[in-house]
């Protein structure tokens, strides 16, 4: 059985419990993880307010060595970490293998840049005593407790010690987080990596709380409560606004960062076809279909030019992508509403829709594509929404003008890809203005999964693929969530 990690303690208080389900063998993990009661849900955000002040007046060295700490802790859990993963998401040893490199790098990125950089400073102005001007001092501090929620397609990089937890550690705030329940055992174990860590600093053990729960309830208590000063989250449309619209509705909002799906277009224009339609096939394949497709990266919608290269390419694509291997996707949820978007899309469209045949075992992803014509994509308002799987919808157009008013149909994305000559850049300057105002990220010539965590990576974009675009949830810039400005005037 396993409990509520409340400041260093392990709590099971109430008698509500839950399981973790391996997707690989399509029935339920033995382990039960039980759900946090209110009286858990007070201590941990008492706990979570009572730290914030010696948290916080710690140095960034300081933080630093808490983030190098835990890199340690994560190691020596390495193989249980692994065991539970893979038991727990489907996904395989090497993509845990991935995922377990990119947490750690993430850590030491932000250990780095917290012994390297001001990360509190932001700008001086001296005195000017002929004019009685005062000196002024702007600088950023933490907002207070965060909490964060984890994602199910990241049981590590975005989700216990993921992204949101990091920046909120390297910015100065303590932590609840609300375990994702598709994978509590990873989470607790990454909680105990954090646990071992806080023991090795002179931070107190409060700045650190994990919940659980198989429902809303305990998120959103938690969103609700006083202590809790901003929020990160990574998932669904459905849960990002949900959060974001109970924080707004405390007597105190406050912010949350929601991180939430994203149909991520893809642009093609007709000179980058020649010669190269295999070559861009190919990697598309891969990009929709790698991991099932459960990416909010994944490119989930391609325009396309209605020329005999852009015919080709369509075919070779779907070729290669019903040869890609399938994989078991995260949980029969996740399953199941990816084969109920694609019967809806099916059965609203009249385009043609393509998916692997043969057998697959049991909640794997079939892959599939299902390519429209314009009328339809500016009917069907299903065909602009994400489809969380190895699917992707192909639509061709036939003027430069058609692909401006594609542009404009699409709401705020992730990411968009722009596969075009240096000429057709430069010559289609409107089409790429249009395509810039849509995402936090703009790829040339590239496929937009894999997300580079560094200091200017902008992982974030125009609502609804994110609650507030000027902020990014992935590389060193995601502290600024989690900080605001303060000047501190000296009149003498
Ligand atoms: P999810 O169903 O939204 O769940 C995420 C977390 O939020 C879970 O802990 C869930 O709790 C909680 N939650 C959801 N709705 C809630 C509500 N109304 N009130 C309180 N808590 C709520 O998302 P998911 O299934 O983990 O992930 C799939 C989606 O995430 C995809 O659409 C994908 O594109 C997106 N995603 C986005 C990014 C990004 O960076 N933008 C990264 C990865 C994934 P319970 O499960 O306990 O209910």
């Amino acid at each position: 059985m396993f409990g509520n990690q409340i400041a260093g303690n392990i709590s099971a208080k109430g008698k509500k419990t839950f399981q973790s389900f391996d997707p690989k063998n399509n029935c339920p993990n033995t382990s039960y993880f039980f759900v946090a009661t209110e009286e858990e849900i007070d201590l941990a955000l008492t706990q979570s307010s009572n730290s914030f002040y010696s948290f916080c007046s710690g140095s960034p060295a300081e933080r630093a060595f808490l983030l190098e700490q835990i890199v340690e802790q994560l190691i020596e859990l390495k193989s249980e970490i692994s065991q539970a993963y893979c038991k727990e998401s489907g996904l395989s040893l090497s993509r845990f293998d991935t995922e377990f490199k990119r947490t750690v790098d993430q850590l030491l990125l932000f250990a780095s840049y917290l012994e390297n950089s001001k990360v509190d400073f932001i700008s001086e102005t001296s005195a000017n005593q002929e004019s009685s001007l005062p000196h002024l001092v702007k600088k950023k501090i933490p907002l207070g407790p965060v909490l964060v929620f984890g994602a199910s397609n990241f049981p590590l990089a975005y989700s216990t010690i993921g992204g949101d937890t990091v920046s909120a550690f390297a910015a100065g705030c303590p932590v609840v987080v609300k375990a994702h329940p598709f994978h509590p055992e990873t989470s607790f174990l990454v909680g105990k990596a954090i646990k071992s860590a806080i023991d090795n600093t002179n931070f107190p053990q409060g700045i650190f709380s994990q919940l659980f729960d198989d429902h809303f309830d305990v998120g959103q208590k938690l969103a609700l409560d006083n202590r809790i000063k901003a929020i990160g989250f990574t998932g669904s449309y459905t849960g990002g606004k949900a959060l974001f619209d109970l924080a707004n509705s405390r007597q105190i909002p406050i912010p949350v960062f929601a991180e939430m799906g994203s149909i991520n277009p893809v642009f093609i224009f007709p000179e980058s076809l020649k010669n190269q339609s295999e070559f861009w096939a190919q990697h598309f394949a891969k990009s929709i279909s790698n991991d099932a497709g459960q990416f909010c990266t994944k490119p989930g919608l391609f325009f396309i030019p209605n020329t005999e290269n852009g015919k080709i390419f369509i075919s070779i694509l779907k070729n290669k992508l019903v040869q890609e291997p399938s994989f078991t996707m995260l949980h029969p949820t996740i399953y199941n509403r990816y084969e109920i978007k694609k019967e809806q899309l099916r059965n609203l469209s009249n385009g043609e829709f393509i998916e692997k045949k043969g057998s697959l075992s049991q909640l794997e992803g079939r892959q599939g594509l299902l390519t429209i014509d314009k009328d339809e994509f500016l009917q069907i308002e299903l065909l602009k929404e994400e489809i969380f799987g190895p699917f992707a919808i192909l639509c061709f157009y036939d003027s430069h003008d058609e692909l401006l008013t594609y542009t404009k149909e699409l709401q705020g994305q992730l990411t968009s890809t722009i596969i075009a000559t240096q000429e057709e850049i430069i010559n289609n300057e409107y089409v790429i203005f249009n395509i810039k105002q849509l995402a936090g990220r703009i790829i040339f010539n590239g496929v937009p999964t894999g997300v580079r965590v560094c200091e200017s990576m902008q992982h974030g974009g125009p609502f609804p693929a994110s609650t507030d675009a000027r902020f990014t949830a992935v590389g060193t810039d995601s502290m600024l969530r989690f900080m605001r400005p303060i000047v501190y005037q000296d009149n003498c």
